[in-house]
């Protein structure tokens, strides 16, 4: 009973499993390694490969799909989010993912304020939902936009506010369960109970009757216990009552049984009202040891947060140029060492004036503790939301560390009593040096549950470490008496450390609990019951025995080739990371599964996933099997195709590259270079298609097409005869749905003359009000008046511009033999897989611009994503300091001159607007921060009122949304929020600077988008 169960015996039972699920369910049932391979990970360092992955669409199936496992024997894993830090969501069980059909409020009751939902429901989504009428469900996780209410209750979750409002056993009302055998349990008040729930209930109770002594003198007395099953409902230990009425409730015995006893179809939820006001006091500390004294004489002010942010994430925050400015609102002399801690003290309620009271309270506290001066008071609520921001900006500055030692989670959240917080975060900084580690101290001081994550390489003596500093912790954590398992649970990282804090008799009694549930084990076996040892190396996602193919990329990686200092975090030179796959693995490994890129509305990441929801769709899901792959993982025998194989193919197929990633997520996976090294691969392998050469060679053929007479008015036919556009998805896969850029005659280049003004040698440019303005493929040949535009608004203002052109070039340092007389960022090829070509054409327009970025002109580009070829990818190319310094220099047009405009050079004296603004940013464009540029340059013209449409990618993304088989996911990205949003606004300017959102918007609405440049020219 309760053993694991034979890995070779599931091996057998997969194909039968899958069959049956099939058969006789509505879900999706995936078993290819790769898939399973993407649901073997949560946010900790284990990995364990699930014997199946099931996606259920009705309560049905998963009723149905607990019957089937139960009668084969297979485990059954329940999930949300996946963001556990502790391994209790990896599993060799079915995993059942709950995340994508259940997400639905069933009940919203705002006279009794509760709410019951799916298990699959995120926290913010339900929030979200709950703003409108006042109330919110206030356990509020950092990862709200990805936590699921069943994750959450599955682990117990803790908010930073847990002082005021408690963990999520003390807001679950009810929770309706399937249990092992596939039958319901409605789980409630313990009095009004019936049925097996009762049955279980009574079970229970007859232990806690017995084991009172034991509970009274093993269950921690503070807020934040989260390890072992609450056998304590009965005689409750917690600072903060379960209930309020002191009745029973049954559902609190499943919170936090992390999937073990219990499968919750709905849960029932105690809501709160949502504060009206709320003001921050920051304290200053010259002393982490004083902050974290000071922190129990705070909570008597009654706070609803003390959140600590150490020295080190203050240092972090500012030296990064976007957060430096923010932080800084938070010291009180910001031209002073910076200090040693902050406490962020929050104070809400339904009125500001007692609030402001509260204030001055904390900062009379101060003076009283001899910190009189130290508090900077923050009643303003814009800059109270910058710096939460801030604070966890923080953390994943802290998390993007590259190398193989990471910040490891596994003593991340003791929770000690706040009397002793200070001893006990000193004595454990002590440890952490003795085993030549650093932690950085951060979160909730108000329940002595601090974040610290000391930095471990799991490759090498992690795991040896690892046991030492939580054994030495362990003794800290008794001797002054606080729980080992505060906030994020058990897990594999935490399960063995169960009986060490209850004891023998109270684990005993856990184990007869599984067994009155789940009498054969199958439910999540090996968490909180018969746990292994947190360090058995055959659990861990990277054991001494992982191993990387040897490969080399198209890119250069060598950047992520690095290893670390753990204690100074400094890392050695590039390329001497020892990374077979020469620095592209270590990139791909940089992903620890946080979850942050399961985004829904905020930002841009991930847009494909927005639409389907799959797990294989985010960025996630594609960083987790390029990991397995490079691995070697996925069952593939051929060790040099992995790359470029059909499972990777899979994942990338619907990355748009809309480099959304690269800025969002939090350790920086830059999916989007990855891709460029999957199409690499695998064109090199498949061949090029058709598509691939028309659009990788655009830029070299545009020219020829619209100098031949006829030619062009031809080829646009195809636009306005179907059978055209229908022959040409046949042969190409272009899909006959969209409308192709129109060809012209008459394009920027088709007169050499009038573009020899624009010709002048870094020399000569140097010496003047100086710019490169590349015109580009799209602007040049197909809309041509937006580089007019942009010619008219930089000559009006004063500058002297140099348009890159081979033929005509005085500066041209190359002669290169093409037939194109034009430069080109080399993106096109780029998309296609040609690395080698892009890197011959992009050498080009380098080796052009060099001289002038050498004398600081300005590179300006119109197009974002040709012009943040020369920001991203032009420096992994090999091209050198060349590529570095033209990268300094280049930037949209809207960068340049709303800097000028800041600077002082430059004051366009724009004309009012005869109606509103809305912009629509390019991906890139949002992905380089180039959106604020946009929008202060609009604001610049009277009666603009410019909007920013809070939308992802538009969908489009370059060729990707012409190609027939991706043409119903381009527009259902399209729909998700651009589109509504401007046939909402009639009677707007609609601005975008991508040629490719322009042409969706078109399609879409049939509405006309102008470049930025337009709108401004129309504006003189
Ligand atoms: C960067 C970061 C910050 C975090 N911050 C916090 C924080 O502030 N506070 C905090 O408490 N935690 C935090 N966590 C941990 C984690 O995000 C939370 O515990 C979260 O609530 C888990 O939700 P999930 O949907 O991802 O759950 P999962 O990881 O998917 O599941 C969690 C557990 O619940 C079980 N479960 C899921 N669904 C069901 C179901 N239907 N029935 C029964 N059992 C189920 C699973 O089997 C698993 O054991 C953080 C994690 C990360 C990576
Ligand atoms: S890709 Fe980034 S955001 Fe997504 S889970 Fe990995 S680290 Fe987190
Ligand atoms: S580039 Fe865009 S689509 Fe691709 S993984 Fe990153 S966020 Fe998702």
């Amino acid at each position: 009973m309760n053993k694991p169960l034979d890995l070779k015996e599931l091996m057998v039972d997969r194909a039968a499993l899958a069959k049956r699920l099939r058969q006789e369910t509505s879900g999706e049932v995936m078993t290819d390694s790769a898939s399973r391979g993407r649901y073997a990970t949560d946010a900790s360092i284990y990995q364990a490969m699930p014997v199946a992955v099931f996606v259920p669409k009705t309560a049905e199936d998963i009723a149905t799909a607990i019957q089937i496992a139960a009668e084969l024997g297979i485990p059954v894993l329940p999930r949300g989010g996946g963001t556990s830090q502790c391994g209790q969501t990896t599993g060799a069980a079915l995993v059942i993912d709950n995340s994508k059909y259940f997400r639905n409020i069933l009940d919203l009751n705002l006279d009794k304020t509760y709410v019951e939902v799916e298990p699959g429901m995120v926290l913010d989504h339900l929030n979200g939902s709950l703003k409108q009428h006042g109330l919110w469900y206030p356990v509020d996780v950092s990862t709200a936009g990805q936590a699921t209410i069943g994750g959450m209750a599955g682990n117990n979750s803790c908010g930073s506010r847990s002082i005021a409002y408690g963990n999520m056993v003390h807001n679950v009302l009810g929770i309706n369960a399937w249990l092992a055998n596939g039958q319901i349990a409605e789980f409630g008040n313990y009095a009004n109970s019936s049925g097996v729930a009762k049955q279980l209930g009574d079970f229970v109770k007859g232990l806690a009757t017995t084991l009172q002594p034991e509970i009274e003198t093993h269950f921690p007395k503070v807020l934040r216990r989260v390890a072992g099953y609450n056998l304590d409902i009965f005689h409750p230990q917690s600072e903060l009552p379960y209930t309020q009425d002191g009745s029973v409730n049954l559902s609190h015995l499943l919170v936090g049984s992390e999937g073990t006893l219990a499968y919750f179809k709905s849960l029932k939820l105690k809501l709160a009202p949502l504060p009206k006001h709320k003001v921050l006091g920051i304290v200053n500390f010259a002393s982490f040891y004083k902050a974290m004294d000071s922190a129990q004489h705070i909570v008597k002010l009654g706070p609803t947060a003390v959140e600590l942010v150490d020295r080190t994430m203050i240092d972090l925050a500012r030296s990064n140029p976007s957060f430096k400015k923010t932080i800084e609102t938070a010291l009180i002399d910001h031209t002073a060492q910076t200090p040693e801690a902050i406490l962020l003290v929050e104070f809400s309620g339904e009125a500001h004036a007692p609030l402001l009271e509260k204030l001055k309270a904390l900062e009379e506290l101060m003076g009283d503790l001899g910190l009189a001066g130290s508090v900077v008071p923050m009643p303003d609520a814009n800059l109270q939301k910058n710096l939460w921001e801030v604070r966890k900006a923080g953390l994943n500055i802290m998390m993007s560390l590259k190398g193989d030692g990471k910040p490891v989670s596994f003593i991340e959240d003791c929770a000690v009593p706040l009397e002793s917080l200070a001893d006990y975060t000193q004595a454990l900084t002590d440890v952490f040096s003795k085993y030549g580690s650093r932690g950085t101290w951060y979160a909730h001081a108000s329940v002595g549950t601090l974040h610290v994550r000391p930095i471990l390489d799991m490759r090498r003596d992690g795991a040896q470490k690892m046991r030492a500093v939580a054994e030495e912790a362990s003794a800290l954590v008794r001797k002054y008496k606080g729980a080992y398992s505060g906030e994020h649970g058990d897990g594999l990282c935490r399960g063995e450390w169960i009986s060490w804090q209850f004891g023998p008799k109270i684990t005993e009694a856990l184990a007869e609990i599984k067994t009155a549930f789940d009498p054969k084990g199958l439910f999540n076996p090996g968490k909180i019951i018969n746990p292994p040892k947190m360090d058995d190396a055959s659990n861990f996602r990277f054991p001494p025995s992982y191993k990387v193919i040897p490969l080399q990329p198209a890119l250069d990686w060598s950047a992520w080739n690095v290893q670390n200092n753990p204690v100074t975090e400094e890392t050695s030179a590039p390329g001497t990371g020892g990374d077979p796959a020469m620095g592209l693995a270590k990139a791909v490994e940089m992903c620890n599964n946080n979850g942050h890129c399961r985004k829904f509305d905020a930002e841009v990441m991930c847009p494909s996933y927005r639409v389907t929801r799959d797990e294989k769709h985010l960025t996630r899901g594609r960083a987790n099997t390029l990991r397995l792959a490079l691995s070697n993982q996925l069952d593939m025998k051929d060790e040099s195709s992995q790359l470029g194989s059909d499972a990777i193919k899979e994942v990338m197929e619907l990355c748009v590259s809309c480099k959304a990633c690269r800025r969002e997520c939090p350790t920086g996976v830059d999916m989007a270079k990855m891709k460029i090294e999957f199409l690499s691969a695998y064109k090199k392998r498949v061949g090029h298609s058709l598509r691939d050469v028309a659009v990788a060679y655009l830029p070299k053929y545009a020219g020829t097409i619209s100098s031949i007479p006829l030619l062009p008015a031809l080829l646009n036919l195809r636009n306005h005869i179907a059978p055209i556009a229908k022959l040409q998805e046949w042969i190409m896969g272009i899909s006959a749905q969209r409308s192709l850029p129109i060809w012209k005659s008459k394009t920027f280049w088709s007169n050499p003359k009038a573009i020899t003004p624009y010709q002048y040698s870094a020399d000569e440019l140097s010496k003047q009000k100086g710019v490169v303005l590349l015109a580009d493929t799209f602007n040049a040949y197909f809309e041509d008046e937006n580089l007019m535009a942009a010619i008219k608004v930089l000559t009006a203002a004063g500058y002297q511009i140099h348009i890159p052109h081979k033929s005509q070039s005085k500066a041209a340092n190359t002669e290169q033999n093409t037939c194109s007389k034009e430069f080109c960022c080399g993106r096109t090829y780029l998309a296609a897989g040609m690395v080698d070509k892009a890197k011959e054409t992009l050498g080009e327009l380098v080796n052009h611009l060099a001289p002038y970025a050498g004398k600081n002109i300005p590179i300006i580009g119109l197009e974002p994503s040709c012009l943040f070829t020369l920001k991203d990818e032009a420096l992994v190319m090999g091209f050198g300091e060349r590529a570095v310094t033209i990268s300094q220099h280049a930037q949209l047009l809207e960068e340049f001159l709303a800097n000028e405009v800041k600077a002082g050079k430059l004051n366009l004296n724009l004309k009012a607007a005869s109606k509103p603004v809305l912009f629509h940013g390019h991906c890139h464009q949002k992905s380089f921060a180039a959106v604020t540029p946009a929008m202060e340059l609009l604001k610049l013209i009277p009666n603009a009122e410019p909007k920013l449409i809070e939308s992802s990618c538009c969908g489009m993304a370059g060729s990707f949304g012409y190609e027939a088989e991706h043409i119903e996911v381009s527009k259902q990205m399209a729909e998700a929020s651009l589109l509504p949003s401007i046939r909402k606004s009639p009677d707007s300017w609609v601005v975008a600077d991508g040629t490719s959102c322009r042409h969706q918007i078109a399609d879409g609405t049939q509405r006309e988008a102008v470049h930025i440049a337009k709108i401004l020219a129309a504006h003189l």
